[in-house]
C-alpha cells in the first residue's frame, strides 16, 4: 500500500544520502593529502580581447588528479574546500603557482596578458590575503597591474566593510578586480556602486542558448549596456560558437572566453597558442 511505498522511498533516499556522504568525507580525506602529493595543478584558459582578436588575460583554473578517483572537477571538490577551510591552503598555493607560472612567461617576453586567479569569499575573510599576494608579487617581481582577481557575488552580501577594505587594498597594488559568474549570485546592483571593480564576467548560462532564448538576449543586453554606463568592461563565459560571438560582438561585449578559441590549457600548450594568435 501507500505506506509501504513511503517506507520504501524513505529507506532508497537515506541509502543514497548516506552513500553521498560517505563518498563525500572520501573526497575530502583525500584533498586534505592533495597538496602534499602534488595532485594539483593549473591549467590556463585565453580570453579574447573581440577588438584586436588578441589574448588580453589568462584565466588560472584549478585541477586536481588523483591516482584512486581519478580526475575531479571543481565542481565537486572547490564547495568542499570552501566548507572544510581548506581552501585557504590551497588558495595560497593557487596564488602562488600562478604567480611562479606568469614569472616564468615574463622572462620569455610573453607579458602582453593579464593573468586571472579565482579567489573563494573564504579566503577573503584571510586578513592576510592582501599581504600573501602582495608578497607574492614582490618575489617574483610582477607588477600588480598583471594580476586580476574574480571574486562572485555571494562574497559582496556578508562583511561589506571588510570585504571593501581588501578589494580596496588589492586595488592599490594595481590588481584588477572581476565580479565573476555575475547574474547567478545573490546580487544586488547597489554593489556595483560601492566596490571597485574593474570587469563583469556575463556567466556561461546566460550564453549557452542565447541565440534561442529572447531572455537570454533581453538579460545580457541589459548587462552590456549597464556595464557600458558604468564604464566596466565585460567578458563572455562559454563562448561556444561564432554566432554568439557575432551576437555579443554586436551588443557591445568586449572580451569573450571559451572553446569557440580555447579550452584550458597546460602551460606549453598555452604557449603556442599565444605564438599562434600573435603570428597569426
Ligand atoms: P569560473 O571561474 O566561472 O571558470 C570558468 C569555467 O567555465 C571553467 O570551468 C571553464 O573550464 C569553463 N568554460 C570556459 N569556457 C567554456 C565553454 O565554452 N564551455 C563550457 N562548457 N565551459 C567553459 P572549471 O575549470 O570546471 O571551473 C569551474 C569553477 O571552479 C570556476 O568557474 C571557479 O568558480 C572554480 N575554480 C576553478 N579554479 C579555481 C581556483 O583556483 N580557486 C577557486 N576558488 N575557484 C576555482
Ligand atoms: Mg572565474
Ligand atoms: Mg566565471
Ligand atoms: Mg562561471
Amino acid at each position: 500500500g501507500a505506506k509501504d511505498e513511503g517506507g520504501n522511498r524513505y529507506e532508497y533516499y537515506s541509502a543514497e544520502v548516506n552513500q553521498a556522504a560517505t563518498e563525500r568525507m572520501e573526497i575530502e580525506q583525500r584533498l586534505r593529502r592533495a597538496l602534499e602529493n602534488d595532485e594539483l595543478y593549473l591549467e590556463y584558459q585565453p580570453l579574447i580581447d573581440l577588438n584586436s582578436g588578441k589574448v588580453c588575460t589568462v584565466e588560472a583554473l584549478l585541477r586536481w588528479n588523483n591516482p584512486t578517483l581519478g580526475q575531479i572537477p571543481p565542481s565537486r571538490f572547490i564547495p568542499l574546500a570552501e566548507a572544510t577551510g581548506l581552501i585557504l591552503p590551497i588558495g595560497d598555493w593557487v596564488i602562488r603557482e600562478a604567480l611562479t607560472q606568469l614569472s616564468q612567461w615574463e622572462q620569455q617576453g610573453l607579458n602582453d596578458f593579464k593573468l586571472s586567479v579565482n579567489i573563494s569569499p573564504r579566503q577573503f575573510s584571510n586578513p592576510t590575503l592582501s599581504r600573501t599576494i602582495a608578497e607574492q608579487l614582490q618575489s617574483h617581481e610582477i607588477s600588480g597591474d598583471r594580476l586580476e582577481l574574480e571574486v562572485t557575488e555571494n562574497l559582496l552580501m556578508r562583511n561589506q566593510q571588510e570585504t571593501k577594505k581588501t578589494l580596496n587594498q588589492l586595488r592599490e597594488l594595481g590588481i584588477s578586480l572581476a565580479l565573476d559568474d555575475f547574474g547567478t549570485g545573490y546580487s544586488s546592483l547597489s554593489y556595483l556602486k560601492s566596490f571597485p571593480f574593474d570587469t563583469l564576467k556575463i556567466d556561461r548560462c546566460f550564453i549557452k542558448d542565447l541565440l534561442e532564448h529572447p531572455q537570454d538576449q533581453a538579460l545580457v543586453n541589459a548587462t552590456l549596456t549597464l556595464a557600458d554606463g558604468l564604464g566596466l568592461n565585460t567578458v563572455g563565459e562559454g563562448v561556444e560558437t561564432a554566432e554568439q560571438r557575432d551576437y555579443l560582438l554586436q551588443h557591445g561585449l568586449k572580451v569573450a572566453q571559451g572553446y569557440l578559441y580555447s579550452r584550458p590549457l597546460s602551460p606549453e600548450q598555452l604557449e603556442n597558442f599565444l605564438r599562434q594568435t600573435t603570428s597569426g
